[in-house]
Parts: structure tokens; sequence; C-alpha cells
């Protein structure tokens, strides 16, 4: 699945995660937030997918929403935002990352075989046949959910990111 689609599901994990808002449990909350967001990762690539985003796009994309989700988050949150979100995209980062980087920076990195099964084509869930509607209806549901956490946790959002006056 696109790396964009597993940070919006590592977003809405990692605000729902932060319970604690005020004074968060920072170990407690980012050993939670990478173990979901990890089984998180797993789950949303063993369904169906298509990659409707252009890997190129995705990778940059996905790299500068994953650095300014950690950057901008308060001193606090760090933590819990950098985990939780690189447990997110972890599985793609070690097995697909060298590839990626070799393609799009002309590198020589050594490429391996891929640790995670739901990488492996017998147990991924990747469509390459242009039937993608189950796709869809999958990353809109992830959006939707997400959309819907950041609604509910909106005053959570807003300390994270210091947005409050
Ligand atoms: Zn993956």
């Amino acid at each position: 699945m696109n790396v964009l689609f597993h940070l919006v599901a590592g977003f809405g994990i990692a605000i729902a995660v932060c319970t604690e808002v005020a004074k968060p449990k920072i170990f407690l909350t980012a050993t939670a937030g990478v173990f979901i967001a990890f089984v998180s990762h797993a789950l949303l690539d063993y369904t169906p997918h298509c990659y409707p985003i252009n890997s190129k796009v995705d990778f940059i994309a996905g790299f500068i929403l994953l650095f300014a989700l950690i950057f901008f988050a308060r001193k606090e949150y760090k933590v819990i935002m950098l985990v939780t979100l690189t447990g997110a995209v972890l599985p793609d980062i070690i097995d697909l990352l060298p590839a990626i980087l070799n393609k799009q920076l002309h590198l020589k990195l050594p490429v391996y075989n891929k640790v995670f099964p739901w990488h492996w084509k017998n147990y991924s869930g990747s469509i390459y046949n242009g039937n993608c509607s189950t796709s869809h209806l999958n990353t809109a549901m992830i959006c939707f959910a997400t959309g819907i956490i950041m609604l509910v946790r909106w005053n959570t959002i807003k300390t994270i990111y210091a947005l409050r006056r």
C-alpha cells in the first residue's frame, strides 16, 4: 500500500493513543502506538490494494509528511509521534526503501529478500490487474476513520501541535 495511506493510519493511531493529553505517559503511549501502527501496516498490506499514488510522489510526500508531523509536534509528543509514525511505515523502510532509493536516486544499495510476509507475492494484497474498486473503498475507509478520529481528538491535535493561542 502507498506510504501516504500508512501514514494517514499511523497519524490516526498516534492521536488515538494519546489519551493523557495534559501530561502524556510517553513510554506507555509510544509503546502502544508503535505496536498498533505496526500491526495496522500488516493488515493494510494484506487487504486488497492498488497504488493510486505515483511511487515517486508517494515517496517524497511521505518523507516530508513524516518529518513535518514529528518536527512540528511539541517536545513532550515528539517521541510518541516519531515512534508511532515510524512504526506505521517501518516494514516498508526495511523491505522496500533500498530498492526505492536505488530507483529514484540511482544508488546501488544492496537489496535483500523481503522480511515481512505481507510483502511477499503470496500474501500481499497488491492488485496489478487494474480492478481497484475494493482498493478505493479500503483507502477511503482509512481516510474516513482517521478523519473521524481527528474530529473526536481535535483538542489532542491542538495540544500536540501547539495550535492554541
Ligand atoms: Zn508495506
